[in-house]
């Protein structure tokens, strides 16, 4: 007696493909970014979702490739930033 397990009722993960919300849309495609643009830590540790929603409405500080702290020129809502060693970035800020 009692030889019967029912071990099926589990929901079995990945099945579904299921989508984290909070990835939809939004994010543009990373390249392989080493640093943080904002605050110069590694981007894959730590969390920067406040850098990333800074970065929307501020210019980046830090090249993503050598962490070096980039020369920014801003006019309106375009930016240029000026790494000495990787060149130039340029981007649009959202205005909130
Ligand atoms: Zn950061
Ligand atoms: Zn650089």
């Amino acid at each position: 007696m009692g030889d019967n397990q029912h071990m099926t009722d589990l929901p079995t993960a990945g099945d579904s493909g299921w989508s984290d919300p909070d990835t939809l849309g939004a994010i543009p495609p990373v390249i392989a970014m080493t640093y943080c643009a904002r605050c110069g830590t590694s981007a894959s540790k730590g969390n920067h979702v406040l850098c990333r929603q800074q970065l929307a409405t501020e210019p980046p500080i830090h090249c993503t490739t050598c962490r070096r702290t980039l020369a920014v020129d801003r006019s309106g809502s375009d930016w240029t930033a000026t790494c000495k060693k990787h060149g130039q970035t340029t981007g649009t800020l959202t205005s909130a």
